[in-house]
């Protein structure tokens, strides 16, 4: 056992705190990373606050990691001890189902283990990376190769990144389509560089005005302020594509309305709540679809991860001692991130 300092929820309501986890030797199948860096999902707030119910404590969250080999199994043979590294939502599969054969380890139709709060399969708790080590399968594990200096903002790639690559890929965003990304948080700020530089017209639809010029410095043609219902009439029916990252639930008929014949709103925020049904008159005269997407694959991963490095794409960044957790959850409650916390795990130690 490798004892590990980290920082977890012990409960709902009270504050993250030091704790020390065991990390498993590395096995022959494993990699050993000592983390950098650790992005801040809104996913974590969920988790540490119970938002989503079935959260099991002690909770240690995190799943934007960065960090550098430090050890190796017998048996690893695409990493190298002092390589960087990443890790991202999960740390394990069933492997044999259909899904995992198609690269789709996220729809592991025995369910994937989740990089934290995911019971691996003989029934232990998993811990994230709010902590100094993890030791991972190497199958689950990613190269990194950016540039040592982006690291930082290299991690919010694991989860942000691709949780928006992989819809924008599937649904085919490029030259000619109208893609419209709903809510800029950590998900969405990537939404939109990605959109983007995957050549699509792209607009941002935000709740938050003073948002505008980020929206287009991030890489938007347009942004329209999403509560004002002159600037949603103009958009009305056309956009093929609408990813919407909101974490809160919302009324989804105004932005379905934005959708032409045949578009598609695909839903990835997960809030606690659900959304009011939308009017289905709204769907059914545009033959429009309501759609959901989970992160990606690793295969997929390491595809988008490359794509950043080849184009010098990292997230837009606010670096914080990990003892700043409990305030950035509470500023990310409030949409008030520009546009991702990171850990710097330097300060755990
Ligand atoms: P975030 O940084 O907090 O961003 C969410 C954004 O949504 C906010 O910045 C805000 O943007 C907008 N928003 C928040 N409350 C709103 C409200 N009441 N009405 C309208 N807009 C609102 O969160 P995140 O880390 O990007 O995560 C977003 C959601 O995705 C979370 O629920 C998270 O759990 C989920 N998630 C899902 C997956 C998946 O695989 N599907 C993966 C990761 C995360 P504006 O200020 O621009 O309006
Ligand atoms: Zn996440």
């Amino acid at each position: 056992m490798i004892r590990t300092k980290a920082y977890a929820a012990q409960n709902a309501n009270s504050p993250l705190a030091p704790f020390e986890i065991g990390r498993r030797d590395p096995g022959p199948e494993d990699v050993q990373i000592r983390i950098l860096y650790c992005g801040v999902c809104h996913s974590d707030l969920h988790a540490a606050r119970s938002e989503w119910q079935g959260t099991l404590y002690p909770c240690v969250p995190g799943h934007e990691i960065v960090g550098r080999v430090v050890a190796i199994g017998g048996k690893v043979s695409r990493f190298k001890v002092g390589e960087l590294a990443g890790v991202g939502c999960m740390v394990d599969s069933c492997g044999h189902c259909a899904s995992c054969r198609e690269g789709e380890e996220q729809y592991c139709e025995n369910g994937f283990t989740g990089t934290y709060n995911g019971p691996v399969f003989g029934g232990e708790n998993t811990y994230g990376g709010y902590s100094e080590t993890i030791v991972v399968k190497e199958s689950f594990v990613c190269h990194v190769r950016h540039d040592e200096q982006a690291l930082a903002g290299v991690a919010p790639l694991l989860c942000a990144g691709i949780t928006t690559w992989s819809p924008l890929r599937h649904w085919q965003a490029g030259p000619g389509k109208r893609v419209g990304i709903v809510g800029l948080g950590g998900l969405g700020h990537m939404g939109v560089k990605l959109a983007h530089a995957l050549g699509a017209h792209v607009t941002l639809f935000t709740t938050s005005p003073a948002k505008t010029a980020d929206g287009e410095r991030l890489g938007a043609d347009e942004v329209c302020v999403s509560t004002d219902q002159d600037q949603m009439a103009r958009q009305a029916n056309r956009y093929d594509l609408i990813l919407n990252t909101v974490a809160a639930p919302h009324d989804l008929n105004g932005l379905l309305n934005l959708l032409k014949r045949d578009g598609t709103m695909t839903l990835v925020g997960a809030p606690p709540a659900p959304h009011p049904s939308p009017g289905v008159f709204n769907l059914i005269f545009k033959r429009r679809r309501l759609a959901g997407s989970l992160i990606g694959g690793i295969r997929e991963t390491q595809e988008m991860l490359d794509f950043c490095a080849e184009r010098g794409i990292v997230s837009d960044i606010e670096l914080i001692p990990i003892d700043y957790i409990d305030r950035a959850y509470d500023r990310m409650a409030k949409s008030d991130v520009r546009y991702r916390f990171v850990i710097d795990m330097a300060s755990l130690r």
